[in-house]
């Protein structure tokens, strides 16, 4: 059995796949692929209809908000969120708290003067964030911006934001539906869908209703949250397999137990993985406990030069796509919604074998 850690795309539910797999090629009884119809089908926009109402049911969204389903993944957020919101403002608070976050600046710089507030720190000599309380915000930004969950550096924010007349704003990409939040702390939540939601292509915008309407000009429409959100998000043609399989996901989802189920076997997987490299000599992760990532968890071998032969054994054993971003360098296994324990209790059987032949 092969298990796929990889940080995205990522692993999706195999009953999904399974699903999607007797479905392929006569869908809903129409004889053809969902991937063969109009996007403006009685099928397909029930299709869509139905996943919108899903997912509100997972996230409980309230309805003050809109949820959009567009192309573009994160990267295309990083321009539309500025573009969208700003209006006449150049300024906004954005928060660094690594590489993905950093990255949301680079391009915002195109389109406004960025305030950034680093939050990296070291506790205890480990890599950590500061907490919300010490985030140095100006008091007249549009908006605050930040990534809950960083992908590559293997940190995360779980605090939910509480800042009074701020509308902020989040990079939810790598942790959208791996527990439950809180959405009516948010202006903006958006995430690319291969992760946890669905195959790449898909973007998902969760916005509340008032923030629409203030874009700039120059802002592609395809990027315009009002344009978006008055055509149903098929303004131009969606991602039509990437939304029907993220459909698939969020039933399989509530299926599940929905959001708070999906977030104790994360919090018990993560935990499972953490606590079998904190107790071996021959691995370990330089984040603060309070900041670890239960999606992303990037590891070190204390002899680097095994890196190579770890890579091609786990490999060998079914344990797909450990390889570290070459930023952090060492390992790294994705956990996401569709990893099961067995999955990390295969990869921390192989990590323990690995480390007695080789330690
Ligand atoms: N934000 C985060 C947290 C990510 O992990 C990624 C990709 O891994 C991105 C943004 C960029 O997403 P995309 O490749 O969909 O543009």
């Amino acid at each position: 059995q092969v298990f796929n850690f990889s940080s995205g795309p990522a692993m999706l539910p195999a009953e999904v796949l399974r699903r999607a797999e007797q479905e392929l090629v006569n869908w809903r009884g129409l004889g053809t692929s969902v991937m063969e119809i109009s996007h403006r089908s009685k099928e397909f926009i029930d299709m869509a209809d139905e996943s919108e109402r899903d997912l509100r049911e997972l996230l409980s969204i309230p309805d003050n908000y809109k949820v959009l389903f567009a192309h573009g993944g994160g990267r295309a957020q990083f321009a539309a969120v500025p573009l969208n919101l700003l209006g006449a403002s150049r300024s906004a608070d954005y928060i660094d708290g690594g590489y993905w976050a950093h990255s949301a600046i680079d391009e915002a710089k195109k389109y406004c003067d960025p305030r950034v507030i680093d939050i990296k720190t070291r506790i205890d000599g480990l890599r950590g964030l500061k907490p919300m309380s010490e985030w140095d915000l100006s008091p007249d930004s549009t908006y605050v911006h930040y990534c809950p969950n960083e992908t590559i550096d293997g940190v995360a924010i779980d605090e939910m934001p509480a800042f009074a007349d701020r509308t902020v704003v989040a990079d939810y990409s790598s942790t959208l539906l791996s527990r439950p939040i809180d959405v009516s702390r948010y202006g903006v939540i958006y995430a690319g869908a291969q992760k946890n939601i669905g195959p790449a292509g898909l973007t998902l915008i969760i916005v509340r209703e008032d923030l629409i309407g203030s874009a700039r000009q120059e802002l592609p429409s395809i990027l315009d949250y009002q344009v978006l959100a008055k055509h149903d998000s098929m303004f131009n043609t969606p991602p039509t397999f990437a939304w029907y399989l993220s459909g698939l996901v969020f039933k399989w989802l509530l299926a599940q137990g929905g959001l708070v189920e999906m977030g104790k076997r994360n919090q018990a997987k993560a935990d499972y993985l953490y606590n079998a490299i904190d107790q071996s000599d021959f691995y370990r992760n330089d984040v603060a406990p309070a900041n670890r990532s239960r999606m992303n968890v990037p590891f070190l071998l204390a002899d680097e030069t095994l890196n190579a032969l770890f890579l091609e054994e786990s490999l060998a054993a079914g344990l797909h796509a450990l390889k570290g971003h070459r930023v952090v360098g060492g390992m790294r296994a994705s956990i996401y919604n569709a990893m099961p324990l067995a999955g990390v209790q295969a990869l921390v059987d192989f990590m323990q074998d690995f480390a007695r032949r080789h330690g």
